[in-house]
């Protein structure tokens, strides 16, 4: 088989990233967030079940791919995106999950801040609201 994309190649970085989990429930939703409301039409992504947990994790092999995109992309705009009934936190921390969840967000936000400087982070929480997928912003 052989398949030719309808997509224009663009050879350039936006300087964007955004980070979320592989839960294809909240994928659609998440994309059409980065675009509408982050400005992200185009963006580098980093998606792997519990999302931004490997940055709270401080997980080598991850935080290294992150730290070579950072420099060889130019980011400037980073989204870390948690989602709610997460499968991930939910096999690894049982009840206190969305706390633990939380928690993680809010230590990944500072934790690239400090290390990527002069990089905006930001984090997101997506929750679900009567059938609809709804993303809020944590701030520390
Ligand atoms: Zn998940």
């Amino acid at each position: 088989m052989r398949f030719r994309s309808w997509a224009a190649w663009k050879d350039e970085f936006s300087g964007n990233l955004a980070v979320f989990c592989s839960d294809e429930r909240f994928v659609t939703a998440t994309l059409e967030f980065l675009r509408r409301a982050m400005d992200m039409e185009r963006c580098d992504l980093m998606v792997v079940a519990g999302g931004p947990a490997f940055i709270a994790q401080d997980e080598p092999n991850l935080m290294e791919r992150l730290n070579l995109l950072a420099k060889a992309h130019h980011l400037r705009r980073i989204a870390l995106i948690t989602h709610a009934d997460c499968g991930y936190y939910k096999h690894r921390y049982k009840e206190e999950a969305f706390q633990r969840q939380k928690d993680d967000l809010s230590v990944a936000v500072r934790r690239l801040r400090e290390q990527l400087n002069g990089v905006e982070v930001r984090g997101f929480l997506a929750l679900v609201e009567g059938g609809e997928v709804v993303f809020e912003e944590v701030t520390d």
